[in-house]
């Protein structure tokens, strides 16, 4: 039961079609009430990662969150929108999202509540990885949280769905600390699941928006792709299973799911019960999936110019092209690593540079540029080295 998944057809967001969907998904898990009770104040956690309009498909788009809206005043309690984008985590920055990612619309017409508390909390957590995280003080009070995550592509973590939502439960700039903390693919999940940890008790029920969800550069630049599906259910792990074979993409391949399986969230075979539609009629074969292979840094001991220079061909870097930059400074102040600078050109134009020696790999540069500038490019001997991963990563 608790890894239960539900899986519903919903073909487009007309919401009478969503609201359908919802209540139908929290039938099949046994009822709202095993999720929320009368009186309490439920966060809903959307994915507000980037100023963008609901049919681009960044976001948790407002059709979704409103359904769940309904659902929850019907059985007596309360809920607030909450998130904490690539910025600063303040009324003035949040306000532009909450705008363009229709939330404020929500609030407008149907008094669906804005998260207006942007405190911190430093979060006390047994964790694999952290013992402290700083979290979003609304999720701390919040009595339940319902995390209403987005299906897409991921840069470095190949998907973004239920598990990786929760990243944005750390405010603000901290969350490039914490990239710069968690340098390997391994700890930034374990991290990852840590944070999960910090709700445990609270943090109820996932229900990710796959009516319409990204492929291709993915999270914040890749392109819509229509899948008719919701996806609920209370073990992230479990949801970003059933996510990545819609993608057509092996969940084992995933280090979301190494780590969920070594941490007891799924079991070896990844067995749990999918309730209301089999996975198989959302399955796309040809989506444009990511592979998450990590950095692997190669000439430890070469100069500078030479670990570069290997490295430009054995791994993924980020590309800069200085002609298409705008200069705003967004992927400088977002790097954990401080590889980013920017410099002006002899014409007074600004451009962003990478030192590519100092690069994780983390592709935060990518995510929060706000003009799709930012590319990620395959040297050549990491495609070799990665060629038969690629195929075996895909199902068929
Ligand atoms: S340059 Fe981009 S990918 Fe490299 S560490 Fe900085 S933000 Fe991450
Ligand atoms: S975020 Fe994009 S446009 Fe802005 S400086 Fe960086 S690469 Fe240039």
């Amino acid at each position: 039961m608790k890894n239960d998944v539900a899986l519903i057809e919903c073909c487009d967001y007309d919401q009478q079609k969503v609201d359908d969907a919802i209540t139908k998904g929290f039938k099949l898990l046994g009822g709202i009430e095993n999720f929320v009770k009368k009186g309490q104040m439920v966060a809903l956690k959307v994915n507000l990662v980037h100023k963008a309009p609901p049919q681009d498909a960044v976001t948790t788009h407002p059709a979704v969150v409103l359904a769940v809206f309904k659902a929850i005043k019907q059985v007596g309690a309360d809920c607030f929108v909450v998130d904490s984008a690539g910025g600063p985590y303040n009324a003035n920055f949040m306000e532009g999202l909450y705008k363009v990612c229709g939330m404020r619309q929500l609030n407008e017409k149907y008094g669906l509540k804005i998260n207006d508390n942007y405190d911190s909390f430093e979060m006390e957590v047994d964790g694999v990885v952290s013992k402290k995280i700083p979290v979003l003080d609304a999720l701390v009070k919040a009595d339940v949280i319902f995390n209403l995550c987005k299906l897409k592509t991921h840069g470095y973590t190949g998907i973004s769905n239920a598990v990786k939502n929760m990243y944005g439960a750390i405010p603000g700039m901290t969350k490039v600390e914490f990239h710069g903390r968690f340098q390997s693919l391994e700890t930034f999940n374990q991290n990852l699941f840590d944070i999960h940890k910090c709700f445990e008790g609270k943090l109820n029920l996932h229900i990710s928006d796959a009516i319409v969800g990204m492929e291709g550069a993915g999270p914040t630049h890749g392109t819509p792709r229509k899948i008719g599906a919701i996806i609920m259910g209370a073990n992230p792990a479990s949801v970003d299973v059933v996510g990545a074979k819609i993608m057509n993409v092996n969940p084992i391949a995933l280090p979301t799911i190494k780590v969920a399986q070594e941490r007891g969230f799924l079991n070896e075979n990844l067995e749990f019960n999918v309730l209301g539609e089999p996975v198989e009629k959302f399955v796309i074969k040809d989506y444009k999936s990511i592979t998450p292979n990590g950095f692997t840094p190669f000439g430890s001991g070469l100069p500078k110019f030479l670990q570069r220079w290997v490295n430009s061909w054995a791994n993924q870097k980020p590309v800069i092209p200085c002609k298409k930059c705008r200069g705003c400074g967004k992927c400088e102040q977002h790097c954990p690593q401080k590889a980013i600078t920017m410099k002006t050109n002899k014409k007074g134009k600004r451009y962003a540079v990478i030192d590519t020696s100092k690069c994780i790999r983390c592709f935060c540069c990518q995510e929060l540029c706000p003009f799709d500038v930012v590319k990620i490019k395959s040297g050549w001997f990491y495609k070799l080295r990665h060629r038969k991963d690629a195929k075996k990563q895909k199902n068929n």
